[in-house]
């Protein structure tokens, strides 16, 4: 895989290699995504095959900012097949959110290659913020495909050179544009069919307090983990169960006192420790010694900060050489916070506390 400038000859590259049908990976405000020509089956079948990703699982198809205005006459959605309610808060949370880490499953329009619908009726887009996805999607004139640039169920990649660990060999090149700003992938809603109601599907980088201000309305709850429910056919990625893992176990304490993390720390000899912040750690250890890896979120316990540090601060843990990992879930509904809770409950399981493991 080869790692190129975001530059002009950098881009100029990555266009060329997109238009051939070959997958590019590419930096975005919120993960690293696994790039190719959204509108070519071959090419989205390459996406399924090198993330080795299951093909019930659609994919988000990334949208150029000139198209924010107009997106519905793109050949991509069909905003006629909605009830004009939806229609019109479909076009106001484009206006309003994009560009940005808002994902709007939509009706497709015919000609969106199935595999990137699995199948469904319903196609998810957005119009990423980062500069260069941006400068990338004008030069190439139309949608990209861009799932997370990691093989399927593994830590999302937010730095190029986690990209090259993940997926080497199996795609032509990876843009480097630094570190994600955000670090946690998109927020995804869409209508439910009953004018003027709309359901968050993953919780994500935008918080849902924005929409709901725009909507006027709560958002519907997600489906449950791992499952069908009406309405949408297949499981999809961010609602699989296990998802978002590192390779070793992963182990979560919520709401936890010093008592219980001594006992968990009894019980995983050697094991590496994820905190939310200096605070929160500092109560876990009660002044004890650690002479484990450790890392802690955000210091200052930022939701924002935190985010940005999730998936780095797990792949640093998981490639230390302790055997296991102990995370404290941290507690909350505001901000990213819920985002932050939901990735790494998918990412590891609960460890058995004298709360029960509940707040
Ligand atoms: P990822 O590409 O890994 O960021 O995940 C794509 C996410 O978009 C999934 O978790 C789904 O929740 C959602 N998604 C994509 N397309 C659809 C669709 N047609 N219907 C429902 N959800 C979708
Ligand atoms: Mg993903």
């Amino acid at each position: 895989m080869r790692t190129l400038r975001a530059d002009e000859s950098g881009l100029a590259e990555a266009v060329s290699l997109l238009r051939a049908g070959d997958l590019v990976a590419i930096p975005t405000e919120t993960v690293y995504g696994l790039a190719g020509d959204g509108r070519s089956a071959d090419a989205v079948a390459r996406i399924f095959a090198a993330k080795q990703r299951p093909t019930f699982d659609p994919l988000i198809l990334h949208l150029p900012a000139s198209w924010k205005t107009d997106f519905e006459s793109r050949s991509v959605v069909d905003l006629q097949g909605l009830h004009p309610t939806d229609a019109n808060l479909a076009r106001a949370l484009a206006a309003k959110f994009w560009p940005g880490p808002l994902t709007l499953v939509l009706p497709r329009h015919p000609s969106v290659p199935d595999l990137v619908t699995s199948g469904l009726d319903s196609v998810a887009v957005r119009v990423p913020a980062h500069p260069t996805a941006q400068e990338l999607l004008e030069r190439f004139g139309g949608p990209l495909a861009a799932p997370s640039a990691n093989r399927f169920g593994r830590i999302s990649p937010t730095h190029a050179a986690h990209v090259i660990q993940e997926l080497s060999g199996r795609a032509a090149a990876v843009i480097d544009g630094g570190p994600c700003a955000i670090g946690l992938e998109s927020t995804v809603i869409r209508p439910t069919g009953r004018a003027g109601e709309w359901q968050l599907l993953r919780p994500g980088a935008l918080p849902r307090e924005a929409i709901e201000a725009l909507l006027g309305a709560p958002l519907i709850e997600p489906p449950p983990s791992g499952r069908s429910s009406p309405g949408l056919a297949q499981p999809s990625p961010g609602l699989i169960e296990t998802h978002y893992a590192p390779s070793k176990p992963l182990e979560l304490l919520v709401g936890a006192g010093a008592h219980d993390w001594a006992c968990a720390l009894a019980d995983h000899e050697g094991a590496a420790l994820l905190f939310f912040s200096d605070a929160s750690r500092d109560r876990a250890l009660a002044g004890a010694e650690i002479t484990r890896p450790c890392r802690v979120l955000s210091p200052t316990g930022s939701d924002v900060e935190a985010a940005r540090n999730l998936f780095s601060a797990l792949r640093e843990l998981d490639a230390s050489p302790a055997p296991s990992l102990l995370a404290e879930l941290p507690l909350g509904t505001q901000g990213l916070i819920p985002a932050i809770r939901d990735r790494l409950e998918r990412a590891g399981c609960r460890y058995p506390t004298s709360t029960g493991g509940t707040p």
